[in-house]
């Protein structure tokens, strides 16, 4: 009986015009297309992109070297060398991300007791060449530097909510 059935729905193409009519319906529906880049869809607040290094109002540099986040990063991206400064403060010499290891957990940022590592709202960036993978002290602050302001508000913003 059930090879019955298979061979009348193939005789009357049953499942062609079942695919057909998706198609149809589909093709009168409402586009939903996003035109990006000049459109974007909504992104949530607690979306997680670029990594950034920030600094305090004075200019100095939040981190103090205390190798929490390379400690419970899953990926193994952070690398961190530390020396100790004339003042008697310890401040990194090296910082690395590497973003293809990241897997954008966030959980750097969760562990960092001055908040001087952030993920920011950034998505729309590139690689052209080897090694940019590669987000060093340098160019994490310059991160920072460039959207504190947002940054700042974000982080205020996550505070209401905790
Ligand atoms: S977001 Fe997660 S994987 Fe990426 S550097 Fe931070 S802790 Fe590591
Ligand atoms: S970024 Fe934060 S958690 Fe990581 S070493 Fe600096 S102070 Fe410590």
């Amino acid at each position: 009986m059930r090879l019955l059935k298979h061979y009348i729905k193939s005789f009357m193409f049953l499942e062609l015009l079942k695919g057909l009519s998706v198609t149809g319906r589909y093709l009168f529906a409402r586009k939903i297309t996003v035109q990006y880049p000049e459109e974007k869809t909504p992104m949530s607040p607690r979306f997680r992109g670029l990594h950034a290094q920030r600094r305090y109002a004075n200019g100095e540099e939040r981190c103090i070297a205390c190798k929490l986040c390379e400690a419970v990063c899953p990926a193994l991206a952070i690398t961190i060398d530390v020396a100790e400064r004339s003042d008697g403060t310890r401040r990194t010499t090296r910082y690395d991300i590497d973003l293809f290891k990241c897997i954008y957990c966030g959980f750097c940022e969760e562990a960092c007791p001055v908040d001087a590592i952030v993920e920011t709202h950034i998505f729309e960036y590139h690689f052209e060449n080897r090694g940019e993978n590669i987000m060093t002290k340098e160019k994490l602050l310059a991160v920072g530097d460039k959207y504190e302001t947002e940054i700042a508000a974000c982080k205020a913003a996550d505070a209401k909510y905790r």
